[in-house]
């Protein structure tokens, strides 16, 4: 494989199907701590770990860089009881309040990159945007239209990532898992993971997660852009476009249309598009001005974001929590906003979209703390 930038760990070198508890027994033999560089931070600040901006507190805070750290980091949470938490980027949470347990940061770093077959494998803790990059430089292809997704690469699988016409599971081969319940250490495939639209069977919390140590892609090296998606189609040359082009138009399209987490706190598409059934979407459309809407198998799929722009929820404002000017589907913090102030407006907001057109809505970003889990209510 030719390697553009070597594993600062390795996880594939550890033995794959090794279970913690083995590693426990060597230690307890030789009665070594395993090695590892994490330093826990107890009761440590979140708020620049999420791009919500939102202020919380975790019970401890711990880096991730290498192989020993998931150890480590384990050994202490056991010994506390703490439940873990893992997070990139932070950029698809929503901390409605603090978490008692153990956060654990994914830094781990690398990426390895063989042309000849399209391969890519990089570490959960690199950055998505600059991976994307990366394999174009590389002259592979395929990455193009989820350029500029914010976080990292190991939570990509998590809710299988997608923008303008394209979802990760397309290019995905495998990706390398420690589960923390038993502590192996496995491969884990397409259909294990089982994605779906902002889904895959990781996205399930548990009180001992998965880690995603590393992902494998394939990507191709002859240039297929797709730019049949309708806002990139707009914006590019009816000639072929080239893979860079689209990249870059994808860019910025997304710096004109979204707002900066930098500059303004949120975590982009707050719900998910609803999937509704085909009498349901001819009822909504004999209401008058009928949903922009995409055929999805036996129904269709129809943008949350128009539901909600019906319902007057473009820029509107409680308080410093807020939905952005230009885009009804996002959540924002205007400054000082807390997690749980944004969790009520959701809250309001999936009610009222229910009450008005009897959808109910289903957070796409994963909602932490705060007393009621926010799930779609099922009608019976
Ligand atoms: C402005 C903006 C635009 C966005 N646009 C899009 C978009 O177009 N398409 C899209 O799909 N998403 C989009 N998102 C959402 C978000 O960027 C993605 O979901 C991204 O993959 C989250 O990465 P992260 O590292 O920040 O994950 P985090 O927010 O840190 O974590 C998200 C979830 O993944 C879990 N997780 C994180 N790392 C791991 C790991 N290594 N192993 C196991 N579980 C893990 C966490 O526990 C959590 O449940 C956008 C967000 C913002 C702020």
């Amino acid at each position: 494989m030719g390697q553009c930038r070597g594993f600062d760990w390795n996880p594939l070198a550890a033995s794959r199907h090794s279970p913690l508890a083995g590693g426990e027994l060597a230690r307890r033999r030789s009665g070594k701590r395993p090695a590892g560089t994490m330093n826990p931070t107890f009761d440590a600040d979140l708020t620049p770990h999420n791009t919500f901006g939102v202020a919380a507190r975790a019970g401890c805070l711990a880096e991730i860089r290498e192989t020993g750290d998931l150890e480590q980091a384990l050994e202490l949470a056991d010994s506390r009881g703490m439940p873990l938490l893992l997070l990139g980027g932070g950029s698809n949470v929503l901390f409605a309040g603090d978490f008692p347990g153990m956060v654990l940061l994914m830094r781990n770093r690398g990426v390895e990159i063989d042309r000849e077959s399209g391969r890519v494998r990089a570490a959960a803790g690199e950055n998505w945007h600059e991976l994307v990059k990366t394999c174009l430089d590389n002259g592979l292809h395929g990455l193009e239209n989820l350029a500029l997704i914010p976080g990292s690469a190991g939570a990509a699988p998590v809710q299988n990532i997608g923008a303008y016409g394209v979802e990760l599971e397309s290019f995905f081969i495998e990706l390398e898992l420690f589960d923390c319940d038993g502590g192996i250490r496995r491969a884990m495939g397409r259909e294990e993971c089982g994605f779906s639209y902002r889904d895959s069977a990781l996205k399930q919390p548990r009180q001992r997660p998965r880690v995603v140590c590393s992902l494998t892609l394939q990507l191709q090296s002859d240039p297929a852009p797709n730019p049949r998606y309708p806002a990139l189609a707009e914006e590019l040359a009816e000639s072929a476009a080239t893979p860079r082009e689209v990249f870059e138009t994808v860019c910025r399209i997304r710096r004109r249309k979204l707002p900066d987490p930098a500059v303004l706190g949120n975590a982009g598409s707050f719900f998910k598009n609803p999937m509704i059934s085909r009498g349901e979407f001819d009822r909504l459309r004999a209401r008058g001005d009928p949903p922009p809407f995409h055929p999805a198998g036996e129904g269709v799929k129809i943008p949350a974001g128009w539901l909600l722009e019906q319902c007057g929820y473009k820029g509107f404002r409680q308080g410093a929590a807020g939905v952005f000017e230009r885009h009804a589907l996002i959540l924002v913090n205007h400054g000082g906003a807390s997690g749980g102030g944004l969790r009520q407006l959701a809250l309001a907001m999936g009610d009222r979209v229910f009450a008005e057109f009897g959808i109910r809505l289903e957070p796409e970003v994963r909602i932490i703390g705060g007393d009621e889990p926010m799930r779609p209510r099922r009608e019976s």
